[in-house]
Parts: structure tokens; C-alpha cells; sequence
């Protein structure tokens, strides 16, 4: 389609969007990145973050768990770990995901163990955001 992004929303689970938007703004480690049709070729590694998918009209958010996107000739792919509308939100889930990590983090037990719970606590309090919880 003429002057639009051909966006697809992919993760394990499968092609959660196949749409399109006239304007994809993502969180890549480097910053906010916006993508508009035109936009150069580029694989960028993504933030557990928002991605926000604009049409004239309307504009869609999804919390995502980190991730890829490639832009490639007008066409976007999202490449997650996991991506939610905010309809999708379990926010008990997400509340509870939140205090678990916290205690994990207050625990210290290990490198490893330390690094899992920062990013169970990130991906929960993205998730929480993106509902206008805390
Ligand atoms: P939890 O500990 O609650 O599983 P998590 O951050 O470890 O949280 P992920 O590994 O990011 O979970 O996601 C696993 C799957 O569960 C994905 O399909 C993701 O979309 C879904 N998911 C995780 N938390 C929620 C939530 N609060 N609401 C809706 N879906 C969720």
C-alpha cells in the first residue's frame, strides 16, 4: 500500500499483528526510534518498552519484552519475546510478577539469579505502565 508500513507483531507464540500503520515508533537500546514509510534498511535491538503503531487516525500500543525490529522496504517486523495490548494485560499477574522480583532482587543470591529478577522487574512494571498501574 502506497505511502504505508507493512507492520507485523511476532513472537514465540506466533503473528500477533499483520497491519497497516503509518507511523511505528519502537524503544531501541540507542533511543526512541520513529519509522516512517521510506524509512533506510535497519535491524535494531529493542528495549523492554512500548511500541506504539500509528494510523491517520488512530494509534495502538503494545508492551513489549525486548526484542528486534527490521525495517525493510516499507515493511516493519517486530520480533519479541512477548508483546501485549493493554486489553491483554493480566495486571494481577503483572503485580504479582513485580513483587516476586523485588524480593529476588533483595535476596542477592547470585549473579545470575540477581540479573533474571532486574528484567522479570522491568518487563512487569512495563506492563503495569502501559495499563496506568503501578
Ligand atoms: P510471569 O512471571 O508472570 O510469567 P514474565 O515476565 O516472566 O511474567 P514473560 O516470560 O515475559 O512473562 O511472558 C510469558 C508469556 O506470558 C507471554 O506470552 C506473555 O505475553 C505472557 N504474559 C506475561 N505476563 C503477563 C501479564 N501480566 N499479562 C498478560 N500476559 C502476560
Amino acid at each position: 500500500m502506497a505511502n504505508q508500513l507493512t507492520v507485523e507483531v511476532v513472537t514465540p507464540d506466533g503473528q500477533i499483528i499483520n497491519d497497516h500503520f503509518n507511523m511505528v515508533v519502537v524503544h531501541a537500546e540507542q533511543g526512541e526510534l520513529g519509522i516512517l514509510p521510506g524509512h533506510t534498511p535497519l535491524i535494531a535491538p529493542l528495549i523492554i518498552s512500548s511500541a506504539r503503531l500509528r494510523t491517520a487516525d488512530d494509534s495502538i500500543k503494545v508492551a513489549i519484552g525486548g526484542g528486534f525490529v527490521e525495517v525493510n522496504q516499507d515493511h516493519v517486523t517486530i520480533l519479541v519475546q512477548s508483546a501485549e495490548s493493554p486489553a491483554k494485560i493480566d495486571v494481577q499477574r503483572a503485580r504479582k510478577a513485580k513483587e516476586r522480583a523485588l524480593r529476588r532482587i533483595k535476596q542477592k543470591r547470585d549473579h545470575v539469579d540477581f540479573r533474571r529478577a532486574e528484567l522479570a522487574l522491568k518487563r512487569a512494571i512495563n506492563r503495569l505502565n502501559m495499563v496506568g498501574e503501578e
